[in-house]
């Protein structure tokens, strides 16, 4: 049994994902993008995938980083 970090449920099913060397406990995908997920600048969802980076910024896509003026990016789509 753990307590999810995000919501306080204590569920037996819970896992843990580590990031930037904090451990975290969720019951859930869900809370886990959450507390995690970076947010584009732009558009303001969630970056669930890979989503593209410039200077340290993680947008959802090119077109959001083009609009925000890094102009390096491009999908591969
Ligand atoms: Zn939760
Ligand atoms: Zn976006």
């Amino acid at each position: 049994m753990a307590r999810c970090d995000q919501c306080g449920n204590n569920y037996d099913k819970s896992f843990q994902v580590i990031s930037a060397g904090e451990t975290y406990t969720f019951d859930s995908f869900e809370c886990a993008i959450q507390k995690l997920a970076p947010t584009c600048p732009h558009c303001g969802v969630r970056v669930v995938g890979h989503g593209v980076e410039q200077d340290d910024i993680i947008y959802c896509c090119a077109h959001c980083a083009e609009q925000e003026g890094a102009t390096a990016l491009r999908d591969r789509a």
